[in-house]
């Protein structure tokens, strides 16, 4: 069966065509994507740019030209299912998104583009169980957290190699700040380049396409996006560190603000295998969404960062009072909150996974008069009491939040009162490592013990750069941490340091 053509997403129309033989150098330095699975359609993603570093990229500044597509059962298309052309837009940097459709679940593909006379690398990818199936075991990869220059991604390396059914990706794709000697940061280069372009922290719409660019051409993580469908959300250093909705960390009008939002979220856009109906409007872009793994799993992947108050107290790690507590505080905006409550209600699955940006479980530095992080649910404890009420009033006793950004791995129980260990455990929290950033980390940092002591719902902490895989069954779930010894040169092995059980039908971490 042959996929019908699919459009080119909905806008105006496309720019006036040219050749597509007018293209001289390889147009696929980016690599291939998939992601945002269904039981019968998956996004394949792909950008022309034979010049990744220049503004512009080496091709006209308008127009269109088109790229073909095709997928197969086998790798090498003896088999193909579906095939199509569509034109690639110099106001989309030449991206491109297909909705390829018609796919059956729960099966692998591979996928290729062309257009003159070049061909893409090819992509594996896989759709989702039938939503009523039952599912015997799900495997996926938790990653995060690649700052260019403060390590290499050796873990994507290995993520590629990974049997596994998808990739959550859950913020820091890129990081905004200028890089490079001039900027003073370290920077693991080897042989990977760091043109002077990149010494000045993004803001405008060619800003952060270059840094796309930059982080797209390396070969691990263009091999880790072609094993396996992606499916990604955003955490602050896609736009600016630790924004908060329309306020910017530093004193800019929101206005202004948002035009630089804007940028970012249709860089960040064109840069990910997401479906061409979430193309941003204007520094709108819906990213929250729910996939489903057969009757085993719910996926609510959240955006705590376009629709969150501001941080409390001037953001930092400050101790909790009034401004924090205010019980009309939201990390989620009330529109998401509502669907993710309806969702909950509507949920049969096994397992209601939250893959979402940050710490979502209390995190205490001392015993006595700890300061929070005012940046992570702990800044917004109104939302988090409203969404595990939420929760249980639909009948759900076994979450589990996975979570990026603090480049560390935890693995925590989601308690009723995080003040009083016997009560009720609602779910888990695993909190998933960074790939590079924060360079070389220890698997016992110094406040290891503490750390520990003073969370007692805190089942396993270590510092080292990796992912996370996480195995679920209808019976119990799985996360195996698996860390390296370094990130600063290149070639680390990579080992299981630490794997927890959580029983699905008495949710709480215990050694595996
Ligand atoms: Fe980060
Ligand atoms: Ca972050």
């Amino acid at each position: 069966m042959v996929v019908a053509l699919v459009p080119y997403p909905a806008r105006a129309r496309a720019g006036r065509p040219w050749r597509a033989e007018d293209i001289k150098d390889n147009p696929f330095t980016l690599g291939v994507a998939s992601g945002d699975a269904l039981p019968d359609s998956v996004v394949l993603w792909t950008r022309l740019a034979p010049r990744p570093y220049e503004p512009g990229q080496g091709l006209p500044q308008t127009g269109s030209v088109p790229v073909d597509w095709e997928v197969a059962e086998d790798e090498k298309y003896s088999r193909v299912v579906g095939r199509g052309t569509v034109q690639a837009d110099a106001r989309d940097n030449y991206s491109v998104h297909v909705d390829a459709r018609g796919l059956s679940p729960a099966r692998t593909y591979w996928y290729r583009f062309r257009t003159g006379g070049w061909t893409s690398p090819t992509g594996r990818t896989r759709t989702t169980p039938a939503t009523t199936a039952t599912v015997a075991r799900m495997r996926l990869g938790l990653t995060s957290c690649q700052q260019y220059d403060e390590g290499y991604y050796t873990a994507h390396q290995h993520l590629a190699g990974e049997d596994l059914d998808a990739v959550f990706f859950v913020g820091d794709y890129i990081y905004e700040n200028a890089i490079g000697p001039q900027a003073g940061s370290r920077v693991y280069t080897g042989d990977r380049r760091l043109p002077e372009v990149f010494g000045h922290e993004c803001v405008t719409l060619d800003d952060y396409r270059l840094r796309y660019a930059l982080h797209k051409s390396d070969p691990d993580l263009q091999a880790a996006h072609a094993a396996h469908p992606w499916y990604v959300t955003w955490d602050d250093h896609e736009v600016e560190n630790n924004y908060a909705g329309a306020v910017s960390q530093d004193a800019v009008p929101p206005a202004q603000f948002l035009q630089r939002r804007a940028a970012a979220y249709q860089a960040y856009w064109e840069n990910m295998p997401l479906r061409p109906d979430r193309r941003p409007n204007g520094s709108a872009l819906p990213l929250y969404r729910r996939f489903h793994f057969g009757r085993l799993a719910q996926f609510d992947i959240l955006d705590t960062r376009q629709y969150r108050d501001d941080q409390a107290y001037g953001d930092g790690w400050r101790q909790p009072g009034p401004e924090s507590e205010n019980p009309s505080r939201t990390l989620l905006g009330a529109q998401q909150e509502g669907w993710l409550y309806a969702g909950f209600g509507s949920s049969t699955a096994t397992w209601n996974v939250i893959p979402q940006q940050v710490a979502f479980c209390r995190r205490r530095l001392s015993a006595q008069g700890s300061p929070l992080s005012m940046d992570a649910w702990d800044g917004y404890p109104a939302n988090r009491t409203r969404l595990l009420q939420a929760a249980r009033t639909a009948g759900i006793t076994n979450l589990m939040v996975l979570s990026g950004d603090s480049h560390i791995n935890l693995a925590m129980d989601i308690k009723d009162d995080f003040d009083n260990p016997a009560s009720a455990t609602r779910g888990v929290e695993i909190l998933g490592t960074s790939t590079s950033s924060g360079a070389d980390g220890l698997e016992k940092p110094e406040d290891w013990e503490a750390l520990l002591r003073v969370n007692p719902h805190m089942k396993y902490y270590a510092k080292r750069r990796g992912h996370v895989v996480i195995t679920l069954t209808p019976t119990e779930a799985r996360a195996d941490f698996r860390t390296l010894p370094y990130v600063t040169r290149p070639g680390a092995p990579i080992t299981t340091t630490a794997s927890l059980i959580c029983p699905a039908s008495h949710p709480g971490f215990t050694p595996a």
